[in-house]
């Protein structure tokens, strides 16, 4: 096998069909903003977006602009217009560089997207404290300059047995969000409709694990490198048919691989996991390091953490409750322990990469016990994380 062989990487079909379903996700959301046709509500990753669409809203994620931001290595110029602003060096880049792009009136949509010139102004913002605090304070900053209402769950975090009293608390929050939002949108609210996302949403769920499953497979089919391209329908258009069609092309072609014994990486000699962030501006110089050595980073925690296995259409705000609190993020050191374990002997791992990011301790699971490990993780902001 030649040097060029082994860094050589099979394309996956699926991909063309992905650039598609995203270009017509930001369309709508442009032409909606644009045109006042449709209310937008900005919401956080792991936020409750099942409410949102239910009433009618195109959902943008702020989150998904910063991983662009950094995937397209706009980030870096745009930390320190943020920084500028009193914001610290030590917290989430996502918000920094997202705040900084806001700033200087720039975005990676323009350059992927002909016609698109700024995020979608939104009507309403909605977070989740699930993952982190950061999403409040980023999201009440836009609430401001945008002179729109924020609204949003409060979870408590470090959680190790996630108990009825949690899901009661939060579950009550989902459905307090219901009248401010029938406010903005206009639309009365109907279970049916909530229902009928959370059931799409489940689907989602299950079909975007059985694509990461596919991993389990001696010789692997797909990496993390890959998952955190293919991972955006889950993170922006769950609770819609799109996503789960989407998943349901991408599976069939990684069975097709299996079937076939094709690997990933060729001649997959070494198994790892990666824990924390991807660093977005490195993804493919990661991915053929890795492959070039024989190794397949094919399993992950952040590629994970869309999968909600407790949604219930039949339950849909205490399944809500449940799903956003049961996830990774949310738990404490000793869950994520035991997690972590069952992912590596599951995956049949041979060895694990923790990306210390410093702007992100909640990501950061190298030091347990720690909030913040300032001045010994890397810089993952230099990385355009
Ligand atoms: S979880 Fe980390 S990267 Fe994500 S928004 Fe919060 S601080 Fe930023």
């Amino acid at each position: 096998m030649t040097e060029k062989d082994k860094i050589k990487r099979i394309k996956i079909e699926a991909t063309s069909k992905l650039n598609q379903i995203m270009a017509d996700y930001f369309y709508e959301l442009d032409s909606a903003a644009k045109t006042d046709e449709q209310k937008v509500a900005w919401c956080t990753s792991v936020g409750p977006a099942e409410i949102l669409r239910a009433m009618g809203f195109l959902v943008f994620f702020p989150e998904n602009h910063g991983a662009m931001l950094g995937a397209s290595r706009m980030a870096t110029d745009m930390l320190p217009i943020a920084d500028a602003q009193g914001y610290s060096p030590e917290i989430c880049s996502y918000l920094r560089a997202d705040i900084g792009a806001y700033l200087n009136k720039t975005t990676p949509l323009s350059k992927s997207y002909k016609g698109i010139a700024g995020v979608p102004k939104p009507d309403v913002l909605v977070f989740n404290t699930n993952q982190c605090r950061d999403v409040q304070d980023w999201f009440s900053w836009y609430a401001k300059k945008f002179d729109v209402p924020v609204i949003g769950v409060h979870t408590p975090r470090g959680l190790g047995k996630v108990t009825q009293n949690h899901i009661r608390s939060i579950a009550k929050q989902l459905e307090d969000l219901i009248n401010p939002l029938e406010y903005i949108s206009g639309k009365k609210f109907a279970i049916d409709e909530l229902k009928q996302v959370v059931a799409l949403s489940r689907e989602c769920s299950i079909l975007w694990e059985k694509v990461l499953n596919t991993a389990r497979n001696v010789p692997a089919p797909f990496t993390f490198f890959d998952g955190t391209i293919h991972m955006a329908p889950a993170v922006v258009m769950r609770g819609t048919p799109r996503a789960n069609d989407y998943y349901k092309l991408l599976l069939e072609e990684l069975e097709e691989r299996i079937a076939n014994n094709i690997a990933a990486v060729n001649d997959e000699r070494h198994r790892i996991y990666w824990d924390g962030m991807p660093i977005w501006g490195r993804l493919r110089d990661h991915s053929e390091l890795f492959s070039d050595l024989g190794a397949n980073v094919l399993a992950s925690t952040y590629c994970n953490s869309w999968i909600f296995s407790a949604f219930d259409p039949d339950d849909p705000f205490n399944s809500m409750a449940r799903a956003y609190t049961e996830l990774f993020i949310v738990r404490s050191d000793d869950y994520k322990e035991t997690y972590i374990k069952e992912m590596l002997n599951s995956f049949k791992v041979d060895g694990i990469i923790y990306h210390d990011a410093k702007c992100c301790p909640n990501n950061s699971n190298a030091s347990y016990g720690n909030a913040a490990t300032p001045g010994t993780a890397d810089r993952c902001a230099q990385f355009n994380h």
